[in-house]
């Protein structure tokens, strides 16, 4: 058996169009969902990260403001541009892209971000209100892999769930949203023992440790449910050929780019024994910006009371 892929592209693709219905909605009423992105410094994955999501907030029919700023930026100054960005009418979500140059705080910084406008879902509030099972932003990522589940007909109800990593960005909220979908809840982390052993009970496997192909056959049981929130960017042929035997799609791709990405799942290792998987890239990965988008234009419904 070879696991049939999740086509993250394809139902990032679907959330997209319906988010863009719900901005011309809201258009047709007055109201264009804004949509701000503070970026802090000049990470190259950052600026690739920050690019496209304006990109797909002004293709959906919102208005996108990004701002750049140099790494030297004194955390006070940052705090007083969110602060008047919170009182902004215009401004319905607010983003820092993490993350941050080393001398500002990243948690005040985001805790400075009013609830109503965190469409990251990062704050304390929302975590807290997530926690509780209150309304609220959800983290873009684990908010979109429970939509990859749905979109596959996999109701998390009853099963093992089991996710590795508990960052809170994605492991622990990831957990979270599992529990309140009623699976029972594993969460790994870099002390767990045997994680091999706690692995192949889970029927859905979610894992986000940032470590290139962590998970082999051994982690996963006959059948599973995969998903591999991971993204590597593998840059020596050696370990292309390693993860990708044969793949001659993979090799043209490294040849022509010089890298190709990855995720932490092992998928040539992992794909014959999984029911369901997502690939790296075409996964996760597109779902993340979807779902800030649907963040985006809940907020500015949500002001406008609708
Ligand atoms: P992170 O903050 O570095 O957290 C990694 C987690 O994995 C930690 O909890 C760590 O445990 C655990 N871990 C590390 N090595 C492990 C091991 N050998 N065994 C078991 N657990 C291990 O990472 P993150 O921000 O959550 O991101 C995780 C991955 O997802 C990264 O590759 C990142 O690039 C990717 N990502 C992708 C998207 C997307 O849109 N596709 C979005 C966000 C993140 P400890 O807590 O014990 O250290």
């Amino acid at each position: 058996m070879t696991a049939q892929l999740i086509d993250g592209n394809a139902l990032a693709k679907r959330i997209r169009e319906d988010v863009a219905a719900r901005v011309r909605a809201l258009a047709a009423r007055g109201t264009v969902p804004g949509l701000a992105v503070l970026l802090v410094g000049d990470d190259p994955a950052s600026q690739v990260y920050v690019k496209h999501k304006v990109a797909d907030c002004e293709g959906a029919g919102m208005r996108s403001l990004l701002e750049r700023h140099p790494a030297t930026l004194a955390e006070a100054d940052l705090l007083a541009r969110i602060r008047a960005l919170n009182a902004d009418p215009a401004v319905h979500g607010i983003l820092v892209q993490l993350p941050l140059p080393p001398h500002i705080d990243a948690q005040r910084v985001i805790e400075t971000i009013s609830p109503a406008k965190d469409v990251d879902g990062f704050t304390v509030a929302s975590a807290g209100a997530l926690t509780i099972g209150r309304p609220g932003f959800r983290p873009c990522t684990p908010y979109g892999c429970m939509q990859m589940l749905a979109s596959i007909g996999c109701d998390p109800r009853g099963r093992h769930a089991v996710v590795i990593g508990r960052s809170n960005i994605v492991g622990k909220p990831m957990a979270m949203m599992l529990l309140h979908a009623h699976s029972t809840v594993t969460l790994c982390h870099s002390r767990t023992r045997d994680l091999a052993a706690v692995t192949r009970q889970a029927e859905i496997l979610v894992v986000a440790a940032g470590r290139l192909a962590l998970v082999g056959a051994e982690h996963v049981a006959e059948g599973a449910v995969v998903v591999d929130v991971g993204v590597h960017r593998v840059e020596d042929r050696a370990t292309v050929e390693r993860l990708f035997p044969g793949n001659a799609k993979k090799l043209a791709a490294f040849a022509s780019r010089g890298a190709v990405l990855a995720g932490d799942v092992d998928f040539t290792a992992v794909a014959p024994r999984a029911g369901r998987i997502t690939p790296v890239p075409g996964g996760v990965g597109p779902l993340t910006i979807a779902m800030l988008m649907a963040n985006a234009v809940r907020a500015a419904r949500r002001r406008r009371g609708v």
